[in-house]
């Protein structure tokens, strides 16, 4: 019997050729009808004989292209048609004129077989892509996405690349970026600027760019690549003394480096990697993954100087499997440090005049002239609970579509250190990627050039715009120049947590914990000790750390010891110049005293973040005074307290006090035990566990506390500090204990990564109301 059926597949179904394999499966089953894409997923109707649908079902389920992934099948029977075809239709322009964009994805097993196969005649092509794989976002000018719209129209297929291009039953079918050696982009390695570079090149003089490049590597040297989303600066991991040059040219003296390998059997010989974390390394993303370090070597300290994990990523384009494969004449086990170009400070470097001005940093570069249009950084990601927990969302996660109501269109301009931005219109809600710092110049032009674009491929004309209460970040200075818009100011800590809200699909009162850095809250404070009672609409701050005095804005922040100082006055007062111990000793009864004085004549903003009680235990601890990297010293807190033994300690004392309607987390008797602890010689180790402990307790406490007064159960966890995998262990084993539902982020970091996506709900939610009423 015949029959019509309505598929809707959803999933990473699309820009990963599986409109082309849903064609040619049809074909195969003898079903009519037609394929077509929109961003919730792929829809198909087939018709034909009531087994053949059957077999076509099975097929998509098992056979389905290696870089997808279908999370489920909705069908439904609808009426014949009578069809005698079928055919790919073109992504439907209805109300909603949501293009989608598919993210960049890392080089697929066809193409590295090939990449690899000497009678293939894309053997060794730099270039090598095809459905499944290759460049994407990062090339799209403007849409719909064809070759004419991307910086492959510089470059015209040949007979042989058309040929495959025109032909459904080919892998490079519609594959926008295809090519090969004759027609596409070639690699080039040059020493300075003035350097003529090549043009076409044959398989013989692009391999032997490799071999030079590889080279130089193995004689020391650092070298820039250019790569998908932008330039690396890489030289090998195994030789410190080029990585203490790298780090002494760059300025970064402790900054941990990425780290890329061909394969997972080099991974492995260092890191340990369960399941979760080989299918990510080797998926179609390919971010950078945090992997526990298996055995310590002495080119870690370099690498990744007291990290007690490393950042590690498999090759995800054919460039890089070269570069590695050459290398492989010098050492088995290749491994690269890969780590973004850029000045410090800057957004990473991704057009060829601009990587020159790191002459002074690299030996050579390695480019190629196949255009990078959008800048996109590696992701950082680490598996936790055998969940992805996404740390910097950008290469091969953007842009990524989120199901979500908008009453109009609204833009959420995010915060500032950890810039994104979020639109959404209609039914869907997309975010940009990491941005980067807005403090710089450079990064704001950048985000100012990245929402033009999404403006332009999304169609998008915000209406709402909404932006985080602190009047100096950049991001709010944006929302504010603009006009004829409606403007919804957002506080920091609530977007934190409605954006956790959006992708757990919560739309009600919950509980919210956020702890971070930095946040200004609602009383001009500092806040980033958070238990807030929310929903989508509005907060009430339900308890807070105590406040502490923060002396000077943005040193606070990189002079842990300042914070340090001000905890050690506000419990000893006078007597801290006559505490024993080290602290007053080596920061100086000079330095403490003015910082005193500051306090006493209140220049200072009163703060309850979490993030600077981190900081300021690890100064109190010694472990660091002035940060190089943003929450270097909290880190450094969380990889000693992780190599304590298993002594069984207690937690410090925080008590929990009741002031003015709200519950205060008294810190102060949690200084003394500690100072104390410090100046009786107990190890670092066992005082920075014992501080995570304390926090975790307080946090499970109060929680209990809120939940017992209001009755709900939901929570939600968001904030820098939540990336800190020992303290949200702790945490959520002792929230799940008092019978708490806890969700956290898994599709946005849980640092300000995510406060766009929170605006932008919060102001819909705000929208509607606002509608209702009128
Ligand atoms: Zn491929
Ligand atoms: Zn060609
Ligand atoms: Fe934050």
């Amino acid at each position: 019997m015949r029959k019509r059926l309505n598929l809707h597949i959803k999933g990473r179904v699309q820009g990963v050729g599986f409109r082309p394999f849903i064609y040619n499966l049809a074909r195969k089953h003898r079903l009519a009808g037609y394929v077509r894409n929109d961003p919730s997923g792929v829809h198909v109707e087939v018709e034909g004989e009531e087994k053949n649908l059957r077999r076509f079902i099975l097929a998509v389920k098992e056979k389905a292209p290696p870089a997808s992934y279908v999370k489920n099948i909705h069908r439904r029977v609808v009426p014949l048609q009578g069809e005698e075809d079928f055919l790919i239709a073109e992504s439907r322009q209805g109300e909603e004129k949501f293009v989608f964009i598919s993210p960049d994805i890392s080089i697929c097993k066809d193409c590295f077989k090939e990449l690899f196969s000497p009678g293939d005649r894309r053997f060794h092509y730099p270039f090598i892509n095809c459905t499944n794989c290759g460049p994407r976002y990062s090339i799209i000018e403007d849409v719909p996405y064809d070759r004419r719209r991307t910086s492959m129209r510089e470059f015209k297929m040949c007979s042989s690349c058309e040929k495959e291009y025109y032909d459904p039953h080919n892998r490079r079918f519609h594959a926008q970026p295809n090519a090969c050696f004759r027609c596409g982009p070639s690699i080039t390695l040059v020493y300075t600027p003035k350097e003529r570079r090549a043009g076409k090149l044959n398989r013989t003089q692009s391999d032997a760019v490799f071999k030079e490049a590889a080279s130089l590597i193995a004689r020391g040297k650092i070298i820039a690549v250019k790569g998908l989303g932008g330039y690396h600066i890489s030289c090998d991991a195994y030789n410190r003394g080029a990585v203490d040059v790298l780090r002494q040219r760059k300025r970064r003296p402790t900054k941990p480096f990425a780290l890329m390998a061909a394969d997972l059997a080099t991974v492995k010989r260092f890191c340990y990697v369960n399941a979760r974390e080989e299918k990510i390394l080797t998926g179609a993303r390919r971010p950078i993954v945090l992997l526990r370090i298996k055995k310590h070597m002495p080119w870690m300290d370099s690498v990744a100087p007291y990290q007690r994990f490393l950042g590690v990523m498999l090759a995800y384009t054919p460039v890089h499997h070269l570069l590695l494969h050459y290398l492989r004449r010098w050492q088995k086990y290749p491994l690269l440090v890969m780590t973004s170009a850029n000045h410090s400070g800057e957004p990473l470097i991704y057009r060829d005049r601009d990587i020159f001005t790191l002459k002074s940093e690299v030996d050579a570069f390695l480019m190629h002239n196949r255009r990078i249009y959008v800048p996109v950084d590696d992701s950082i990601v680490r598996v936790y609970n055998r969940r992805e927990y996404i740390l910097r969302k950008a290469r091969g996660y953007v842009p990524d579509f989120i199901r979500f109501d908008a009453p109009t269109c609204i833009l959420g301009c995010g915060a500032q250190l950890k810039s994104t931005f979020s639109l959404a219109r209609g039914r869907w809600l997309v975010t940009s990627p990491y941005l980067g710092d807005l403090h710089n110049e450079k990064t704001y032009t950048y985000f100012i050039r990245t929402l033009r674009h999404f403006q332009k491929v999304f169609s998008f004309n915000p209406e709402v715009v909404a932006y985080d209460c602190h009047p100096e970040y950049m991001s709010s200075r944006y929302a504010l120049s603009l006009s004829g818009v409606k403007k919804v100011p957002v506080q920091h800590h609530h977007a934190h947590a409605v954006s956790c809200m959006v992708e757990n699909n919560l739309n009600e009162d919950v509980i919210a914990v956020v702890f971070d850095g930095v946040g200004l809250g609602t009383d001009g404070a500092i806040w980033g000790g958070e238990f807030l009672v929310c929903n989508r609409r509005r907060i009430r701050r339900y308890a807070h750390f105590d406040y502490f005095p923060l002396v000077g804005k943005d040193k606070a922040i990189e002079e842990p010891y300042r914070v340090a100082a001000a905890l050690l006055y506000e419990v000893f007062g006078e007597e801290v110049y006559d505490l024993k111990g080290k602290f007053v000793e080596e920061v100086g009864e000079k330095t403490v005293g003015m910082l005193v004085k500051l306090i006493q004549t209140k220049h200072y903003v009163p703060s309850s973040s979490v993030g600077r009680l981190f900081d300021a235990v690890a100064s109190l601890l010694r472990l660091k005074d002035k940060i190089s990297y943003e929450a270097e010293a909290a880190i450094l807190l969380e990889m000693v307290a992780r190599t304590r033994g298993r002594i069984s300690v207690s937690p410090y004392t925080l008590t929990v006090k009741r002031k003015k309607g709200k519950y205060v987390i008294e810190w102060r008797q949690m200084i003394k035990e500690l100072v104390n602890d410090v100046n009786s010689g107990s190890s670092a180790e066992e005082v920075s566990y014992r501080f995570h402990l304390s926090l975790a307790e307080v946090t499970a406490q109060v929680c209990s506390l809120i939940k017992e007064d209001t009755g709900y159960e939901k929570l939600v966890l968001s904030g820098g500090v939540f990336q800190n995998a020992l303290l949200l262990n702790m945490v959520m084993r002792r929230l799940r204990e008092r019978g708490l539902k806890v969700y956290i982020h898994s599709r946005f970091p849980p640092n300000d990564e995510c406060i766009s996506v929170g605006q932008v709900a919060v102001a819909a939610e705000k929208i509607k109301v606002f509608k209702k009423e009128s």
